[in-house]
Formats: structure tokens, C-alpha cells, sequence
């Protein structure tokens, strides 16, 4: 059995996964050292969900941020592995694909300490995205591979990975185990819907921060001129990632609408429960718009959520600005039954921490 684990964080889905877990593995009376890489550091990037989710605090802060993919990555596998060293765990557990996830996978393999991959499988078979060299490299080294869909065992299963010495084992998606257990609370604490002055349904809630849409300014300014088309006709809510914000004041990019200030989950979970529908390139809020029953659609050119575009509950259309508001007419009254089991209904978590108990 697993007595110890250290868990690696540093961007913001990475704190909602690792809440979800990390109340199992105090339930399992597992011990958890949570090193919090920096790679997201502002207070409503990361402190805001450590207070609200009651996150355990982290043990260590490496505050390693705003360096290039390779620097970045670098420094966080030399201070990890020092860290490692005086933990000395059972098993690290990773999550998801960021510079943080793979630089933890390889300090510790060096050190042969197993590694538990949580959302391993994935892929969107665009090698110019960072995060899949990211997931691609750490499931390949990662001895439990914790699988949040069918089609992520199935991606692990062409890749080869039967002949390998690992356990690939089909847990559900841990984000919905965190939206579930958060949902009643949020609606108790977050008061959003009203300091924004929105009513039910009548905003279309958006995000817009990954790599290829906001460093190729062509794109970018197409699903801005969506937005702001749409705009006409809704209200937009549009939290604002850092990164985008600086990229657009930088470039000039017009906003006929008022962006607002990244918000904390429970105001993330109220916006999208309220929402008309979602327009996103974020990984995280694709699932969310489904487990809490809204129409998404995805500015970007594929997904690794494939189930929610089969199942008609999700439509990718890159950063095409025709596409994106014909898909948002298409959804004017469109209607779905949401009541499928695709990411297992709040009980990854629960499974995960059972396996590493068996595992050791
Ligand atoms: N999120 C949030 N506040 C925001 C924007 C996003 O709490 O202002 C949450 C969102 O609900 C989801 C997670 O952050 O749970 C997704 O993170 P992000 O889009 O940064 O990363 P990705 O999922 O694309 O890796």
C-alpha cells in the first residue's frame, strides 16, 4: 500500500484535479506533500482556488514562472528532484500536460520512484501543441496511467502500450468529481451572477488562452471579431487569462465588449451553470459546459474530448469567425439529453486512490 506521494501542481486545471484527489487520499490517510511548481502565480490563478477548494497548502513553492518551454522546464525537474530526494515517496502523481507534469515525470524517473499519471491518454495529434509532447512523453514513463475515457485507453492502446510494463486503468475524469462535489457550495459563496448584473441565460460565457489562438494574431483576431459580433446580441462574460490580456493590449485588438478579471472556481461554476452556452478553447471547460448541461463550442482545430463532439454536445470550429457565429445561431433552440455517462459521474477520484492503495 501507498503511504506517501508527492503531488506536482502549477497551473490552474492542476488545482482543481489535485482537489479532487487530495480529499480522497486524506480519507485514505495517505500522506500528500503537494509541490506547487508556479507556473500560474497570480492570487486569482492560483491562491483563490487553494482557499476556496480548501486545497491542502503546499509543502513546497519552487515560484518558477515566465521562463521559455526549456528554461522553465529545466528548472523545475533540477529543484523537484532535490526535493524527491528528501520526500523520498512512494509514488508521484502528475496531472494533465503542462510544463509542471512532464518536469515532475522525469525527476522522477530518473530516481525510479513510480509515477501515476492523472488524465493519461489523451491526445489531440497536433504535435505543434506544447502539451502534447508534454502528455505524450509522461505517459510513456508513467507507470499507473489513470484514464479519464474510453478513447484515451484506446489512444494509449495504438500507441502500443499493452506491451509496456504499466497499468493503463479507466478511472472517469477527476473534474467532474470537483464539479460535483463544488456545485451547491459555489452556489452558496459565489455571488458573481449578481455583481455582474446578468440574469439567467442571457450571456454567453467564453475563455480564450491557448498557445495557437493567442500567438497567432490572425486567429486570435477572428474570434475576436465573433465576440464581438455576438455581442450585439448578448452579453459576453469573458475571463480574461493574463496571457491574453497583455497579447491583445499589445496588438491594439479592439474589445467591443468589457472583459472581466480570471474569476475563482465557484464563480466559474456559477457562470456556466447560468450561461447560455460556452465558446472556449480551454481543455477544462469543454467537460465543465457538459457536466453541468450547456452546449460548448470549441475555437479550436481538434479536441482530445472527442465523446462530447460525437455525443452533439460539443462543435469545433477552429478560429473561424463564419463558423463560430453560424454554430452560435445553430444553438438558439437547440435541446440534448445530457444524461450520459461519459466521464464517470464523480467517482475518479474514489478509484484512483483505491489503485495506488494496491499498487505499492
Ligand atoms: N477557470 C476558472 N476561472 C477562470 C477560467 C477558468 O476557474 O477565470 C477554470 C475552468 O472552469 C476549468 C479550468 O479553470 O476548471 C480550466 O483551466 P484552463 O482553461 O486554464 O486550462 P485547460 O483546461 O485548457 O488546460
Amino acid at each position: 500500500m501507498a503511504k506517501k506521494i508527492v503531488t506536482i501542481v502549477g497551473a490552474r486545471p492542476q488545482f482543481i484535479k489535485a482537489a479532487a484527489v487530495s480529499r480522497e487520499l486524506i480519507k485514505a490517510g495517505i500522506e500528500e506533500k503537494i509541490i506547487h511548481t508556479g507556473q500560474h502565480f497570480d492570487d486569482n490563478m492560483s491562491k483563490v482556488f487553494f482557499d476556496e477548494m480548501e486545497i491542502p497548502k503546499p509543502h513546497y513553492n519552487l515560484d518558477i514562472h515566465s521562463l521559455s518551454h526549456g528554461a522553465m522546464t529545466g528548472r523545475m525537474i533540477e529543484e523537484i528532484e532535490k526535493i524527491l530526494l528528501i520526500e523520498k515517496p512512494d509514488y508521484l502523481i502528475v496531472y494533465g500536460d503542462t510544463n509542471s507534469t512532464l518536469a515532475g515525470a522525469l525527476a522522477a524517473q530518473k530516481l525510479q520512484i513510480p509515477i501515476a499519471h492523472v488524465e493519461a491518454g489523451l491526445r489531440s495529434f497536433n504535435m505543434k501543441m506544447p502539451e502534447e509532447t508534454n502528455r505524450i512523453l509522461t505517459d510513456r514513463i508513467s507507470n499507473l496511467l489513470f484514464c479519464p475515457t474510453d478513447n484515451a485507453i484506446e489512444n494509449l492502446k495504438n500507441e502500443g502500450f499493452d506491451n509496456f510494463t504499466c497499468k493503463v486503468i479507466r478511472t472517469g475524469d477527476v473534474m467532474q468529481d470537483a464539479a460535483i462535489f463544488y456545485d451547491k457550495m459555489s452556489y452558496e459563496k459565489s455571488l458573481i451572477i449578481n455583481q455582474l448584473n446578468l440574469s439567467h441565460s442571457n450571456f454567453v460565457l467564453c475563455t480564450l488562452h491557448r498557445q495557437e489562438n493567442t500567438d497567432d494574431i490572425n486567429r486570435l483576431q477572428n474570434i475576436i471579431e465573433a465576440l464581438n459580433i455576438l455581442s450585439e446580441k448578448y452579453t459576453i462574460v469573458l475571463p480574461l487569462h493574463p496571457r491574453t490580456r497583455n497579447i491583445i493590449a499589445k496588438n491594439n485588438i479592439k474589445l467591443k465588449f468589457k472583459p472581466i478579471d480570471p474569476v475563482g472556481y465557484f464563480d466559474m461554476i456559477q457562470l456556466i451553470k447560468n450561461s447560455k452556452f460556452i465558446i472556449t478553447d480551454s481543455g477544462g471547460l469543454q467537460k465543465e459546459a457538459f457536466f453541468f448541461k450547456k452546449f460548448c463550442i470549441t475555437t479550436r482545430d481538434e479536441t482530445e474530448w472527442v465523446e462530447l463532439v460525437k455525443n452533439g454536445f460539443n462543435v469545433v470550429v477552429g478560429a473561424n469567425k463564419d463558423k463560430i457565429l453560424h454554430e452560435a445561431n445553430q444553438l438558439i433552440n437547440k435541446t440534448a439529453d445530457f444524461d450520459v455517462d461519459l466521464y464517470g459521474n464523480g467517482k475518479a477520484s474514489k478509484r484512483i486512490v483505491s489503485v495506488l492503495q494496491e499498487s505499492y
